[in-house]
């Protein structure tokens, strides 16, 4: 396709040549081991602790409930499960979380969540059973046990600022006991990739020790050797296994503008106009809370352009977060065999005056090359971690919101990590679609097990 010179320079400044990829994974690499180190200069990449000493491995059996707050959204898991070989049974709730919830105060957010628990285990007759759950909170967190996160900071949107340094175990234990009406306990509180890398290996089997995901935010986790966590004293936290899981928080890198780079005014637009400005780049260049506003700054300077709609104006896609991310995968999915069935429903939406073919395959490539950059970002990331584990073979349960529905993505990846990964490391991206819910329940399965 040629496109014209306007619409050019925008593609332009979305590609990313494999060598800028390359210095961004070497830096992001020498921030992992900076991360883990005892009295270091501070890591833009906090490499946190998980207290999670093992993955499960098919043996685990019984009941257990997953909290999982990953974004806009509180999913609600029972999970059964009897054992080797057999598919576990899988109940699910999901529950929005209302903007007002996302910025009010703790004593909202964590009551949100008891009553949202109370009428899940009620509907299943479950209030009375004494059941373990699991409590994924995917935002930066300090553990101090398996059972203890203190919240470091808040991302993806989230800015309730009494939670800020407390522990949101006892918050939400505080909200259980004043609800008063549920047995199930808390026995383990986890990041989204910790529950991620969990469903993973249990699908996968134990080479699956890294999990990445590309949700509303970016992150990951992986399994590391304790000995090599010089930060973390084994002894004095009385932890004696060999592994620990750690959670890179990978979205916070390029806090010293290792990304500056590759930043377009588009998304230095994002950053301005977003909660934690200056903040979590890697989030805003990959994750599901930007992409879309990322491609909706797009459209609206193309229409300013002269170069998109027949130059008409259109007032929709002037307001911010009119473009959500799910609308990127419904585009791709569309070309001239589809008539571009979606691209035609999602401009009526938007309530464009007037448009055309010649627009839609304008508004498939913006589409394209923003998910290509991100995986362009997240394959730059996975590299690094690839080379700091130094592992011969390893599966990547790649899983979230982003990618979930989007036609491309795994491929783009795919196609990326083949050019940037080290030699020597045979690694292989797995679905992990199962999410960190119902792998949360299964790290509560395992907290039961070996009695932690
Ligand atoms: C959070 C991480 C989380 C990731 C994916 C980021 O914004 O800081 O803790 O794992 O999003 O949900």
């Amino acid at each position: 396709m040629k496109w014209s010179e306007g619409v050019q320079a925008i593609l332009k400044q979305f590609y990313v040549e494999d060598s800028v990829l390359m210095k961004i994974s070497e830096d992001m690499q020498a921030e992992f081991a900076l991360g883990l180190e005892r009295g270091s200069p501070a890591s833009s990449v906090a490499m946190l602790p998980s207290y999670v000493p093992q993955l499960p491995d098919g043996t685990e059996t019984g009941k257990y409930v997953a909290i999982d707050l990953s974004g806009k959204n509180l999913r609600l898991v029972l999970l059964t499960l009897v054992g080797k070989g057999v598919e576990p049974e899988v109940i699910t709730h999901n529950y929005m979380v209302h903007e007002s919830v996302m910025k009010g105060t703790g004593e909202q957010l964590f009551n949100f969540i008891v009553n949202c628990l109370q009428k899940f285990l009620s509907e299943l007759n479950l209030l009375d059973a004494n059941l373990p759950v699991g409590f994924v909170f995917s935002y930066p967190c300090e553990l101090h046990s398996i059972r203890s996160a203190r919240l470091l900071w808040w991302t993806k949107g989230f800015d309730i600022k009494d939670c800020l340094q407390k522990d949101v175990v006892l918050l939400l234990e505080h909200a259980l006991e004043m609800n008063n009406s549920i047995k199930a306990r808390i026995k383990a509180v986890m990041n989204d990739t910790v529950g991620q890398l969990a469903a993973a290996a249990y699908k996968y089997g134990p080479e699956c020790c890294v999990a990445v995901v590309i949700g509303y935010g970016c992150n990951s986790s992986y399994l590391e050797e304790t000995a090599k966590i010089k930060k973390f004293n084994a002894s004095k936290a009385d932890y004696n296994h060999k592994h620990m899981v750690i959670v890179t928080e990978w979205e916070e890198f390029g806090a010293q503008g290792e990304l500056d780079c590759i930043l377009t005014p588009f998304d230095r637009e994002i950053d301005a106009a977003s909660v934690h400005k200056g903040k979590q780049i890697v989030d805003k260049v990959t994750g599901a809370l930007y992409l879309g506003e990322l491609v909706r700054r797009i459209l609206a300077q193309l229409v300013i352009d002269g170069l998109l709609f027949g130059a008409q104006p259109c007032e929709r896609l002037d307001q911010p977060d009119s473009f959500p991310a799910k609308y990127i995968s419904e585009i791709l999915r569309d070309d001239e065999s589809t008539s571009f069935k979606n691209s035609r429903r999602i401009c009526d939406e938007l309530e464009v005056p007037n448009h055309g073919s010649s627009d839609y395959v304008i508004i498939r490539e913006i589409c394209h090359v923003v998910s290509q950059r991100s995986a362009s970002i997240v394959a730059a990331a996975i590299t690094a971690l690839l080379k700091h584990m130094g592992r011969d073979r390893v599966k990547i349960g790649v899983g979230g919101a982003l990618i979930q529905f989007h036609p491309t993505y795994h491929q783009l990846l795919e196609e990326k990590l083949s050019a940037l990964a080290p030699d020597g490391v045979e690694w292989k991206i797995v679905a992990a679609d199962e999410g960190s819910a119902q792998g949360a329940a299964l790290i509560a399965a395992v907290a039961d097990k070996i009695q932690l």
